[in-house]
């Protein structure tokens, strides 16, 4: 996921071009797409943190768009504003519901809007910062650190990040795809094996604080992350 980068996802294109105009100034990265189609392609290609989607568009409507979204695990972390032509015509409860975290009415003045993307970010980046704790294990992620029983664990990029995300994750299971769609990116090209090989240097790594046990192997369904025993 990309902190800076904001998907517009609108089809009138001068209110797009204005958006992204005011976003880029206001130092964001902005992707644009004018229809659900190309929207969902740029989210799967580039990974944007947060999504401007207008409630009306040609292929589907914004609602469905954002539903479709958030069924999709990978899209859990990505914030939506919806963007609506008046207030009554925007169902908020629906679009709560449907995944939203705000709304815009047009026309907005381009500081409304800017402040609304912070406000979101904001509330996304919260979980960023913080010192996540499960057994004997304590993992940093502002000093991007991993502590088992007071002493530093050495983890290489891949491992910290697997951990991070098994970590927020724990006690579900994720199979080696969607670790691969979720850790590595969804379109990097990697075998399903090299989970393994990660999953196998993270548990040594985790030996000597006696955490190796967390990083659970669920036979035929794939990995988890759990501070209770094996059952
Ligand atoms: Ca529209």
């Amino acid at each position: 996921m990309t902190a800076n980068k904001i998907l517009i996802v609108e089809d009138e294109t001068p209110i797009r071009e204005m958006i992204s105009f005011h976003l880029v100034r206001a130092g964001y990265e902005t992707l644009e797409a004018a229809d659900c189609r190309s929207a969902r392609q740029l989210l799967a290609d580039e990974r944007p943190v947060l999504a401007l989607i207008d409630w009306m568009l040609p292929d589907m409507s914004g609602l469905e768009l954002t539903r479709m979204l958030k069924r999709d695990k990978a899209n859990e972390d990505l914030g939506i504003i919806m963007l609506t032509a008046r207030a009554e015509e925007y169902d908020k409860v629906a679009g709560l519901e449907g995944g939203a975290d705000d709304y815009v009415t047009k026309p907005f003045a381009p500081r409304e809007l800017i402040a609304r993307v912070q406000a979101v970010l904001r509330r996304a980046s919260t979980s960023d910062e913080e010192v996540l704790a499960a057994g004997v294990l304590e993992l940093d992620t502002a000093g991007h650190r991993v502590i088992a029983d007071g002493k530093e664990v050495k983890l290489g990029p891949t491992e910290y990040r697997l951990l991070h995300f098994l970590m927020t994750h724990a006690d579900r299971v994720y199979s080696r795809t969607q670790l691969l769609d979720r850790v590595w990116g969804a379109n990097v090209y990697v075998e399903e094996r090299t989970v393994d090989v990660h999953v196998r240097r993270l548990r040594k790594a985790l030996t000597g604080a006696n955490a190796h046990h967390y990083i659970q192997t669920v036979r035929g369904a794939g990995y988890r992350f759990s501070t209770r025993t094996e059952t």
